[in-house]
């Protein structure tokens, strides 16, 4: 049916509207829950697909609940939504809730505080190469990009870009979270301490810090056609796999950048440097 007028809402204290008026319920179920919600465990990490729900921006504005996502998936009639990998990064969420209630601090500081003796480098030239999706690597500049267009970026390519300021560039993750908390429309206290934290090593079930994305290798697995690359990076429009995701074969004849780090000396580096939390 057609949504009712707007001044019915503005008349209509909120508890007497009914959930299915208010549409978020039926955005999840068209938008997701009915096209891929079956396959969500199997294509969630590819950024090129639709592969996930989207709903970050809706749920950190309160225009849809963790419990509406809940009612939604048991109306679904979906078999295993109770143990579905859906269901179980909403409570991912929840639990980062949890963390900031209970550890405020970790806005700024490291949950783990051995963490607070890593040598942290400033480099503002290459924070900001970061930033402009200028790194010389196809995955993570396309991905910075993508968040400058559209403010928003696929959870693995987070994941990716995040590791390569922390861990290639050793630049601490506070400036990371603090370009997030500026252009991402989902920014949320809780999931971007969270996010960052855990690619940092220093919060509760973190990413170990020894285990480094290669950004190359992540490419290749995870964008195997190039088609997310193309996409948000034009200078290597004319590539295509496998060439299109190595740094060091990519065409520099458009203007893209050379690597702005070696990645294997950023990782050797990167692991000498996590020595240093264990003194
Ligand atoms: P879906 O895969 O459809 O997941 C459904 C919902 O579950 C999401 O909307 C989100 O609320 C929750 N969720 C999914 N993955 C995670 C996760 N890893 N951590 C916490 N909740 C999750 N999410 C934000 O909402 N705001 C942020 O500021 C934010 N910053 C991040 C920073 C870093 C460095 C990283 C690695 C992740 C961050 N995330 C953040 C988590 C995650 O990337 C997004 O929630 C997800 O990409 C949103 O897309 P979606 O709604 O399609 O997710």
């Amino acid at each position: 049916p057609p949504p009712p007028p707007l001044f019915f809402f503005m008349q209509t204290p909120a508890y007497e509207i009914p959930l299915r008026l208010v549409g978020s319920e039926m955005c999840i179920r068209d938008r997701f829950i009915n096209d891929s919600f079956n396959d969500y465990a199997k294509i969630r990490n590819f950024p090129n697909t639709k592969g996930t729900s989207r709903l970050s921006p809706h749920l950190r504005f309160g225009e849809i609940s963790p419990r509406q996502i809940k009612h939604s998936l048991e109306q679904s009639g979906h078999a295993h939504w109770k143990e579905s990998h859906y269901l179980s990064e909403i409570g991912w969420r929840e639990f980062g809730y949890h963390l900031l209630y209970h550890f405020p601090h970790t806005v700024r500081e490291p949950l783990r505080p051995q963490f607070n003796r890593f040598p942290w480098k400033e480099n503002s030239p290459q924070l900001r190469s970061w930033q402009k999706g200028q790194t010389g690597y196809p995955l993570v500049d396309a991905g910075m990009r993508e968040l400058w267009a559209t403010g928003w970026m696929h959870n693995r390519v987070r994941m990716v870009v995040a590791s390569f300021l922390v861990k290639h560039l050793l630049i601490h993750w506070r400036h990371g979270a603090d370009w997030f908390w500026d252009t991402l429309v989902d920014a949320d206290l809780a999931s971007n301490t969270q996010g960052w934290q855990w690619t940092a090593g220093s919060g509760a079930d973190a990413a170990p810090y020894f285990r480094i994305f290669n950004p190359t290798t992540q490419a290749i697995k995870f964008d195997p056609e190039g088609d997310y690359i193309r996409k948000w990076v034009p200078e290597l429009r004319h590539m295509s796999a496998p060439d299109i995701f190595e740094p060091s074969k990519v065409d520099r004849g458009q203007n893209y950048p050379n690597p702005i780090v070696d990645h294997s000396d950023a990782r050797d580096r990167a692991l000498k440097a996590y020595e240093k939390t264990k003194a």
